[in-house]
Formats: C-alpha cells, structure tokens, sequence
C-alpha cells in the first residue's frame, strides 16, 4: 500500500470542472447554501470554454420570430435523429431562461438598436420546422462569448461563497462498496499533496477529449479526465464514436482557423496544387459542408497528395486576397496563421488539416445531469451521488452531431438543472458518509504505481503514438477495414500503458506525472471511441462510414454504451429517448414534426 498522507474536506457538492458547465453548476449549488467546493487542474478562466467564440443558442426571437419548438426541431434534425427526445426538448425550452439568467448575472451580451441581446445566424438553425428561411438564434458577446461567460459565472460563484480548489488535480472517484460515489482524490500541484474531497454529490464538469488527436482545436488540458475516472470505476462511456471534425485546423497546433476565411474567398490546394473540392463538390466546392471537405481532404491526403515532408496535410489559400480585405475581415486569422503556423497569409499558404473540435459522446446521463449506468431491466438506472454535465456528460442532446452554439447552451442549461436537482437530492443537514477507504487507496495505489513507473515508453512518445493511430484511424474518413485495423492499433497502443516510464519522480509540478496521468485518461477514452465506430455499421451525423453510407434507424437508432476495461471495450446499447416531454395538446412539438427522415440542407 502507498504510504501517502491526505487531508480530508468534507462538502454537500464537489464540482469537478470550472469551465462554463462547471461554473453554472458551482453558482446554482452555492445560490441554494450547499456547501460547495470546485477543483480545478487550471485557473477557472482558463477552461477551454474561453476559447467559444461564435456564441450560445437561444430562441429569444429578438432578430425576427423564433420558437423553441423550432429550436428543438433543428437540434433534432443536427443530432442525425440519435439525441434523447426529453433531454433535446429540456434544452431548447430552458435555453431563454438560461440566456436571461447569464444576462443579469452580468454577461456583457452585444446588443441591438433597442438594446436587447444580440442574435447571429448559424449553420442548422432554422424557422419553421426547416422549412422558413434561417433564424438569428445565437447570442453574443462580440466574438468572446466564452469568455464573457467565464469570468461572469467565475465572479458571481465567489460572491455566493463557492469554495475553489485551483490547480488541483482530480484523479479518481471514491466508490462505496455499493456503488454509491462519495468523492474524490486530488492531488495539489503546486505543493505535492494529497486531499480527499468528501461529498453527497459530485458533478464531473472536466470537458471534452479532443487531445486524444493529434489535430485538435482543443486546449492541452482537454484529456477527458471525467471519462477516464468514469471507466476505471466500472462505469460506461455513450455514444464515443461520434467526434465533430472542423475541416481546418493549423497543422501541428490545431488552432482554429474559421469557416469564414473560405467564406472570404480561401481555397485548398493539394500537393499538385490542385483545387482538388471542384473535383468533389462542384456547386459549393471549398464551401461544402464541414464533414464534406473534411473527408475530401483526407482522401487527398490518403492518396499520397498531402503536402509537406510527410505529405500528411493541406493547403488554404488565401494569399490571393488583397491584405486590405485580410486585415479588415479576418484580423485574428492573420494572427494565429503568423503565431501558430509562422506563415504571412499575405504572401504563402496556411498548412491546415481536418481538426477534431467536440466529442458528443461522454458520459451518460438524463436531463437532470444525474449520470447513468445502464442495465437491461433499466436502461435509465442512475449512479447515486454522480452527475455529469458540459462536453464531459451525454445527456443526450447532440445525438451524432452537434449545432455549431449548441455546446455553450448546453453547459448552462444543464449546470442549472444538476444545480436544481441536487437542491431536491442532497440534504445538506445530513452527515456525509465516511469515504471508502478501500477505495482511496486503490486511487493513492494507481498515483504511486506511476509515479514510480520505470518501462521502456516516454509518455510523450505513447501519446503521440496514439494520437496518430486515432487521426489516421478514426477521423472523418472511416471503412471497415481503416477502423479494424484502428481497433488493433489502438488495442496494442493501450497495452504499452504497462510499460510506461515517468522520468520525475517529485510532487510538486511533476508535468511529467500529471500528463502521465492525463494519458490514463486520454486512454479509455479513445478506445471507446474507435471500438464503438468500427461496430456501428452505419453512417449518421458525424460517424460517416464509406462501406455503409446511409443511415439505419431500425438496427442503429440506438446509443453505444462502453465498457473500458484496460485496453478491452465490452459494448452493449441502451435505447433513444422517442417522447418529447410536453404533449402536442399542452404546447408541445407535434411527434410527428421531429419523425426520423433524410437529414438534407
Ligand atoms: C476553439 C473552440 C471554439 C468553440 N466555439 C464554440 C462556440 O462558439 N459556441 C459553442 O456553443 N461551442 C463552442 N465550442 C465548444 C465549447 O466551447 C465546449 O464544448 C465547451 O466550452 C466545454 O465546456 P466544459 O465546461 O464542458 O469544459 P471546459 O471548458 O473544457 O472545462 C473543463 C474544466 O475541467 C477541469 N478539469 C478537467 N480535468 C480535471 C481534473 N482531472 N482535475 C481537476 N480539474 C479538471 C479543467 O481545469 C477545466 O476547468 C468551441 C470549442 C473550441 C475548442
């Protein structure tokens, strides 16, 4: 047994997380007087949240009509028809009061003429049932409306006496004997100690995992850590081989380079200096949809006609534009292009590559952020005293796909709603259980095992291995034979997990042990990920699959569920939410407006 001190807390809530999710749920536990702590692996503001630009979706109708049934419509349609019906409906009807909420708390949202919160149009978002012209759905807070809502939600969770925890590192849940989570491990980086955070309910809030990518628009701290914790305490993953590729990425940093530059008159270019979309999509060409160009410019790439040393990425152009229309229209591009690829966009080429944006899948929960652990007699069975919420959960609102501004809503509507339910759940007069010991020295174990770890693989180098073998295996372009081979590869690559080596074996900023333990998590997630792609024998949303290119709503309308044990994946399905919550007759959706059909824009 590892011989660690530990110093105990005890809370009625632990929020794991202090990106957008992480923060609403903090506020809304500490607005009702549960005693509530927040851990962080970084600085509250630094969460990738900061980095949404675009905006939140909400049906506030301020631009021009607009109905949450609509809302709820075009989120069904995005999702590829695979996103729970109750969870969807749950979204877009609290998504105004969420808005509002952000707005009195202080978001600095752009405004109208008369002053109401702006709204933006984006991809998918429509009127009338997808019938009526696009709607100006999203609201903004100019291009920095992540940002805005950070340090909102940051500020205001302070003044509500939320405890932080920052620069802490979660590394395992506490489960009882009977499966009942009663907190967490961490580890705080900056003096090496250990702290065992007791609690009635702890909300997982970590993010996504797009690093499991070696192009990702992703920060570094995105290793989904909840998912790995999720997987090492027997619990299942949803939905996994869904991930959301932006076709342009800066090759190497992932950094996003916006659909508006190919808006603005960029192309692509290969190796030939080809433009090789007019040979695929000869109406829109380099302004095909997102899944389209991604997966052209992998084939190009696959064909051998990438550019580069490694001919393993693409060209954007955008060279040919007067700099004026640069420096007036695309100023933050300039920058990133000059920062992140060193390159004048004036005078060269961008290197770009189909970049991995957002993970649908993650771990299951229903629309309280209550999560899941699925069985045959009960596929909505809860694990009493978890909840997740933001990128990290599967609520399911994104199904297969999700709308560009879908995600900010997400994080706040369902930091709200687990805030609202553990208001009902958790009796903050009531002792909190005493943490399975067993169960803190398994984690204490697992710590030391690797800090102590002396094989033969850098975590860097098992890293990186993995990163490639998911960006050549499971990215946009996918055949039973690229994701057969995927599942060996990566089945092999998490083997080498045992035969890691970690060179610092300190306590205080160990980054070595700490991105040790990030790949521990990065690990299940990406094996889930590419074993649920390789048996979903269909393509729906953003799982588009060469040998089975249409979609299969009698065998596939269904959510994967794995099982990640080691370097194996047990899968099984748990059914898709059919039943809206309001009824037609009280002023819900008519059914049969959201029946599955062709998804055609
Ligand atoms: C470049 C970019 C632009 C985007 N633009 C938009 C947009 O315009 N509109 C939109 O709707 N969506 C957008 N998205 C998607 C959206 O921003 C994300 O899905 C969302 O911000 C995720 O928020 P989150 O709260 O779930 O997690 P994050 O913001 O990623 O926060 C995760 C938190 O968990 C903490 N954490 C993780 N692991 C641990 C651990 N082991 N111990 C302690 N703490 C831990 C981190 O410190 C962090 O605080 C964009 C995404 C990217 C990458």
């Amino acid at each position: 047994m590892a011989a660690y001190e530990f110093e105990t807390h005890e809370y009625d809530v632990v929020v794991v997380g202090a990106g957008g999710a992480g923060l609403r749920a903090t506020l809304g536990m500490a607005e009702q007087g549960l005693r509530t702590a927040c851990i962080s692996k970084v600085f509250p503001t630094r969460s990738h949240t900061v980095a949404a630009q675009g905006g939140i979706a909400a049906s506030l109708g301020n631009m021009g009509p607009d109905s949450w049934q609509w809302h709820l419509y075009d989120t069904v349609k995005g999702s590829d028809w695979l996103g729970d019906t109750d969870a969807m409906e749950y979204l877009a009807r609290e998504a105004p009061k969420a808005v509002y909420e952000l707005e009195h708390y202080g978001v600095p949202f752009s405004r109208t003429e008369e002053g109401k919160i702006y709204q933006r149009p984006f991809g998918g978002h429509t009127t009338e049932f997808g019938e009526g012209p696009p709607v100006q759905r999203t609201c903004a807070a100019a291009d920095r409306t992540g940002h805005a809502i950070l340090h909102t939600l940051y500020g205001q969770s302070l003044k509500e006496k939320a405890e932080f925890f920052i620069e802490y590192f979660a590394i395992d849940l506490i489960m009882s004997d009977d499966g009942v989570c009663q907190g967490v491990v961490a580890w705080k980086l900056d003096d090496g100690t250990m702290h065992v955070f007791s609690a009635k309910t702890v909300v997982l809030a970590t993010g996504g995992y797009g690093r499991a990518y070696f192009s990702a628009t992703s920060a570094h701290t995105c290793t989904g850590d909840g998912g790995g914790m999720v997987a090492r305490a027997g619990l299942p993953l949803q939905d996994m081989e869904f991930v959301q590729f932006h076709p342009t990425g800066i090759y190497g940093s992932g950094c996003l380079i916006t659909e508006g530059a190919r808006g603005e008159g960029g192309y692509l270019t290969n190796s030939e200096g080809e433009r090789f979309m007019e040979r695929y999509a000869p109406t829109y060409k380099d302004l095909a949809s997102r899944d389209v160009v991604s997966r052209c410019m992998t084939i190009e790439i696959r064909e051998g006609r990438g550019v580069g040393p490694n001919k393993d990425h693409i060209h954007l152009h955008l060279n040919h534009l007067p700099p004026e229309t640069l420096a007036e229209r695309l100023p933050g591009i300039s920058e990133s292009a000059r920062i992140f690829a060193g390159v004048d966009l004036t005078k060269e080429p961008i290197p770009v590559l189909p970049t991995v944006h957002y993970n649908m899948g993650g771990i299951p929960t229903n629309y309280w952020g209550e999560a899941l652990n699925p069985t045959k007699k009960n596929p909505d069975a809860i694990v009493p005293g978890l909840m997740a919420v933001g990128e990290a959960g599967c609520a399911s609102v994104h199904g297969a796909n999700r709308l560009g501004s879908n995600s900010l809503i997400d994080l706040v509507v369902f930091g709200r709603a687990a805030a609202i339910r553990a208001g009902e759940t958790v009796n903050p007069n009531e002792a909190n259980p005493t943490p399975n010991r067993a169960s803190i020295e398994k984690c204490l174990d697992r710590f030391d095992g690797l800090r102590h770890a002396s094989g033969s693989v850098a975590t860097a180098e098992l890293r990186l291995e993995m990163q490639k073998t998911m960006q050549a295996d499971a990215a946009v372009f996918r055949t039973d034979k690229t994701l057969a081979e995927g599942v060996d590869k990566m089945t092999a690559v998490a083997g080498k997990m045992d035969d890691i080596k970690v060179t610092d074996r300190s306590l205080v900023w160990n980054s070595d042990l700490m991105e040790t333990l990030e790949l521990t998590n990065l690990m299940p997630n990406a094996l889930a990920t590419i074993v649920s792609a390789e048996a979903r024998k269909e393509s729906r949303g953003a799982h588009a699959h060469e040998d089975h290119p249409n979609r299969d709503d009698k065998v596939w309308r269904k959510h994967s569920i794995s099982h990640v044990d080691g370097n194996k994946v047990k899968l099984s399905y748990r059914p898709v939410h059919l039943e809206p919550l309001t009824r037609h007759e009280d002023g819900g959706i008519d059914p049969k407006k959201i029946a599955p059909k062709a998804r055609v824009y």
